[in-house]
């Protein structure tokens, strides 16, 4: 019977500590979040640059809703795309260095349509064993043949390139890995491309309006320029709204504009959510400060969990996983901070590999160092109290 069917797997996720539970926020995001009317200091969210409850975003989504209404109405072949979709297009295409660029409702979707629509049988994708699941779906979706290379292992994805002899060869990959926080080495990856006719797929979700000049994003911080190279960037992290968008050659995005289903059958994002990025890539481009002082909370982390316990991942960026291995003792650390007013999730399998839970700290230019002392002294309260070790 399936409820019963389900009812079990539910038990069994709650045994094995991988049941998984919403919280309720009440208000808006920020460094703090109110939960059950009591404050806590959040580091959960991917506003890494402060910018999900600025003023002029919700004053340039509240102008367009007067001027646009809510909602896009039709689908972007329809009569969805608007003069805010448009504007916002050309700016983000000249933002990130790329000929074109292309709206999606969101990364999830973005990814779907942009694998689906260049890969199909006889192609291959090669990804990245740690990209996020959207990727992951892409290439499913794709039909194309699949062949996932361990983490990071150049050598390996350079053999099964030289191998393959797939009528289309594309790379996709994460540019900052959403649960590691470490970069993809995009200037080999491109140059892999060049030497086996392949292309490159970026997913830059956790890289736009962090790395790179002015916050455009992981091409900007390697310097890298190539035909070759897609661009997708998301606009509901750094960019504090909601949406994505593909960037790259215009063949590619007018191919993506005639054929890409996640595009073509679905309604428009809302024009004013368009406006609400458009006034938020202002404050990336201008607002370098918020980027100093994601810089000096990563510095100050680092610094505060060098001598103790507990474990960082080598990340440069605003994604700091604290790995501690077993799940439930990943969420009995959770736990304890939350017990301390401090928000931290505790991220398990399968978004991450079995034996690797972690906390996922996240950063943010909301934050003040003062807080990232808060969740150090919390950390350093707690170290004794688990009921295991503290692995590696
Ligand atoms: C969040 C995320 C996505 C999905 O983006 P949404 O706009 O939230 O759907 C895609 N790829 C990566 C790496 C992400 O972290």
């Amino acid at each position: 019977m399936l409820l019963r069917d389900l009812k079990d797997d539910l038990a069994r996720c709650g045994a094995t500590g991988l049941r998984r539970s919403r919280i309720v926020i009440e208000g808006a995001q920020g460094a703090r979040v109110r939960v059950a009317g009591r404050e806590y200091l959040a580091f959960c969210s991917n506003d890494y640059l402060g910018l999900a409850n600025h003023p002029a975003l919700a004053q340039a989504a509240c102008d367009a809703a007067r001027e646009f209404g809510v909602g896009a109405g039709a689908s972007h072949l329809i009569t969805g795309h608007s003069v805010a979709h448009q504007r916002l297009e050309e700016r983000l295409a000249a933002f990130v260095g790329l000929p074109r660029a292309l709206l999606f409702s969101t990364g999830y979707m973005a990814n779907l349509g942009v694998v689906a629509t260049l890969a199909g049988r006889g192609d291959t994708v090669f990804s990245d064993k740690l990209n996020h699941a959207s990727l992951i779906d892409a290439v499913r979706l794709s039909r194309a043949e699949a062949t996932r290379y361990p983490h990071l292992d150049l050598a390996a994805l350079e053999k099964r390139l030289a191998a393959s002899s797939a009528r289309r060869k594309l790379i996709v990959t994460d540019g900052v890995f959403s649960m590691d926080g470490d970069l993809a080495p995009l200037p080999e990856l491109i140059a892999f491309c060049e030497r086996h006719d392949a292309w490159l797929l970026v997913d830059d979700a956790h890289g736009f309006g962090v790395l790179g000049r002015g916050g455009r994003g992981i091409l900007s911080h390697f310097g890298v320029r190539s035909p070759r190279a897609i661009y997708l960037g998301t606009l509901g992290k750094a960019a504090g709204v909601f949406g994505a968008f593909v960037a790259g050659a215009p063949e590619i995005i007018e191919t993506l504009v005639q054929r890409a289903r996640t595009y073509i059958y679905t309604t428009a994002l809302p024009p004013l959510l368009a406006a609400a990025v458009s006034a938020s890539l202002e404050l990336i481009e201008s607002e370098d400060w918020r980027r100093q002082r994601l810089a000096e909370l990563i510095a100050r982390l680092k610094a505060g969990l060098k001598d103790g316990a507990w474990r960082l991942l080598p990340s440069t960026t605003p994604i700091q996983p604290l790995v501690v291995g077993d799940n439930r003792r990943a969420v009995a650390l959770a736990a304890g901070l939350r017990e301390r007013g401090i928000l931290v999730p505790a991220i398990r399998p399968p978004t991450v590999p079995e034996g690797s839970a972690r906390l996922r700290v996240s950063l943010s230019a909301a934050h003040a160092p003062e807080d990232v002392d808060r969740l150090l002294d919390a950390l350093r309260d707690l170290e004794g109290t688990l009921p295991l070790h503290p692995l590696r």
